[in-house]
């Protein structure tokens, strides 16, 4: 992204709150000549900040704005948006998970081996899937029915949220637990937080709010 001149800036501002608005009347409210403010005025529009129409004068491309404002996706990390993951025993029953779902207001557990590492990911497809087999849920621990690793999706805390959504397209998840890898061989991996699409939702309205930038 090119850094504007103060003057550029002004020119932006003048143009955001008149627009359209002719060249003349921007260089009045600014007190200098037309011809002064033709080198700024054409990196305006180079850009596309700006656009220019005959005998209508210059106004703001919204447009362009907007992309700006999309394209900061991809420089945000998921290191900063992730939240809290909730960790269950592997011997929980699918009742209590269930439970646990509620209570917790998530769409999907997590559980860990006895060092702290990602082992399994239970969503509420699975939960149901175990309700649907007519078994006692109270007797039937969440292990049976979890996604295990090596087969889990994860991301890194230092990797965009434009990679975590794409992520959950591809793979046709809602969420993605945030690991920090501590043997890439032996596929183990320390949960830190998750990423869900709420968090991508929530993440892009912020953004195109402008609080974050
Ligand atoms: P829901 O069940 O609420 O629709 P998902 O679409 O996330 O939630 O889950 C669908 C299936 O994918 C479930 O079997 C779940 O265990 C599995 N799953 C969820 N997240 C992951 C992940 N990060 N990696 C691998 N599998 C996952």
């Amino acid at each position: 992204m090119i850094k504007l001149s103060k003057r550029q800036d002004e020119i932006l501002q003048i143009v955001k709150q008149n627009g359209p608005i002719t060249g003349k009347k921007i260089a009045d409210k600014l007190s200098v000549t037309r011809a002064a403010l033709r080198p700024d005025l054409a990196i305006l529009t180079m850009s596309g900040k700006l656009e220019a129409r005959p005998r209508v004068g210059y106004y703001f491309n919204d447009k362009f704005e907007l992309k700006q404002q999309a394209q900061q996706f991809i420089y945000q990390k998921v290191a900063d948006f992730k939240a809290h993951p909730i960790v269950v025993e592997k011997s929980t029953s699918v009742y209590n998970a269930v439970v646990q779902l509620f209570l917790e207001d998530v769409g999907t557990l997590y559980t860990v081996d006895s060092e702290g590492h990602l082992a399994g990911v239970i969503s509420r497809k699975d939960l149901l899937r175990a309700a649907l087999g007519n078994r006692n849920l109270q007797e039937l621990p969440v292990s049976v029915i979890m996604t295990r690793m090596p087969n889990i999706i994860t991301i890194f805390p230092e990797e965009s949220l434009l990679e975590a959504a794409k992520k959950m397209i591809n793979y046709h998840i809602d969420s993605l637990p945030v690991v920090k890898e501590v043997d890439q061989q032996k596929n183990t991996y320390l949960l830190l937080g998750r990423i869900t699409k709420t968090t991508i939702t929530r993440a892009y309205v912020e953004i195109m709010e402008g609080k974050t930038v």
